[in-house]
């Protein structure tokens, strides 16, 4: 299977230096822009000018120099023609869901994803009359008998959320080409940058919460699509770009905060997914209901590795099924207020270890009859691990309050 470097292909942009020869690049924190002349207004407003031609930028909005910089690094990333940064995640799937599907148009959807994308799907699309398929996102079956005439997407998390599920890339895009030429693969990358790179498995569009992983610091809310130059600037375009004119943008002062970790994130993910091998194989031995996908016993694990690029290990996530909630809140409990293990918290990709019980909390979109249609236990702990402390110490702590809660 066709591998990426996702590393490799971050350093090799085109570097953007300080307005003094600084090491990072400035911050172009201008909304507007001025032209020398005024009939160059005109051609920019016609098309005829665009940024990646030159200098020729006219509001922020639109297009900025600095949150270009971050747009060039995330297409090296992700190996796309073009990229958008977009103000967080959700954004980003929503322009990009809905710059593809119009009215009487047809979404086939993985059931396993974050629950916020869940109700945007569930929720709001179906008022535009958008509808919307939710499929198992590795029963192939179902989703090729899913596909209908008004088909224009299919949508999946590479690793899904919180049951760690592992959509075979190749296999959607297969399905999604083959099918008729209208059905583009959508996939969500957030819980695998650098690991997976789904655009050369054969997605169309890659899209990103940058508030986890990517920015990896918990202190900015953030979104990226990854996609053709054609279809970035359908998202930019100022007659009919949902981008540009349902207005996420993403302020240059984040994008540059981005820009600054792009080039530790190979590091970072290599160190997440170390600490969560170690801790998965200690549950595992501990006799604990463990899901990590580098396990042999992961039901997709040999696909995963079939996916992966070279290099990054297996990611940072892993569940606990602890089989009640209440069972579930006390190894929280004893995880962050007795061991220090970790933070009771929602989201991922932060240097500290982040936990919540996914049911009540980040899925708890999701209600409780499809929960359990879809194997989401209600002491289902989703552990997204850091790498502050040592290994050793942290193997400790969570081997103790394992001990803890499950005698
Ligand atoms: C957090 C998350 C989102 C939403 O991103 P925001 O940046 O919070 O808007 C989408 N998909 C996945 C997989 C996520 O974890």
């Amino acid at each position: 299977m066709k591998k990426y470097n996702p590393e490799e292909a971050i350093v090799s942009v085109r570097r953007e230096f300080g307005e003094h020869g600084g090491v990072t690049p400035s911050i172009e924190r201008s909304s507007t822009f001025t032209v020398l002349d005024p009939a160059m207004m005109t051609q920019i407003f016609q098309g005829k000018k665009s940024p990646e031609e030159g200098d020729f930028f006219l509001y922020s909005r639109n297009f900025n120099p600095t949150v270009n910089v971050l747009c060039r690094y995330l297409a090296a990333m992700e190996g796309s023609e073009s990229a958008i940064a977009t103000a967080s995640g959700i954004s980003a799937i929503a322009c990009t869901l809905l710059q593809l599907c119009h009215r009487g148009d047809h979404i086939i959807a993985s059931h396993q994803i974050y629950g916020g994308t869940h109700a945007l799907l569930e929720n709001i699309f179906p008022t535009m009359d958008i509808e919307v398929t939710f499929v198992h996102p590795t029963d192939l079956d179902a989703i090729k008998a899913a596909i209908r005439p008004k088909t224009r997407v299919i949508y999946t998390e590479t690793m899904g959320n919180p049951l760690l599920t592992i959509a075979n890339i190749p296999a959607l895009a297969k399905i999604a080409h083959q099918s008729h030429d209208a059905i583009r693969l959508v996939v969500d990358n957030t819980f695998t940058p650098m690991l997976i790179s789904p655009i050369a498995l054969g997605a169309d569009i890659v899209v990103h919460s940058m508030t986890k992983f990517i920015n990896g610091a918990s202190d900015i809310v953030a979104g990226a699509i990854c996609a053709s130059k054609n279809f970035i600037y359908q998202l930019m375009d100022l007659q009919e770009g949902r981008l540009m004119l349902l207005g996420p943008t993403i302020d240059p002062r984040v994008a540059f905060d981005v820009i600054q970790r792009l080039p530790h994130l190979g590091l970072r993910m290599r160190e997440h997914s170390v600490r969560a091998m170690a801790i998965a194989e200690r549950l595992q031995a501990l006799g604990v209901k463990v899901q990590y996908p580098g396990l042999p016993s992961h039901p997709e694990h040999i696909l995963f590795k079939s996916m992966l690029n070279e290099n990054y290990g297996f990611g940072g996530m892993l569940t606990i099924d602890c089989g009640t909630r209440e069972r579930a809140e006390k190894l929280l409990s004893v995880l962050q207020n007795e061991e220090k293990f970790g933070l009771i918290a929602v989201s991922l990709g932060y240097f500290d270890t982040l936990m919540s019980c996914s049911g009540s909390s980040t899925s708890s979109e999701i209600s409780n009859e499809e929960q359990t249609q879809m194997g989401l236990s209600p002491g289902l702990v989703r552990l997204a691990i850091g790498y502050t402390g040592s290994l050793a110490a942290r193997l400790d702590q969570i081997t103790r309050a394992i001990k803890k809660v499950f005698t």
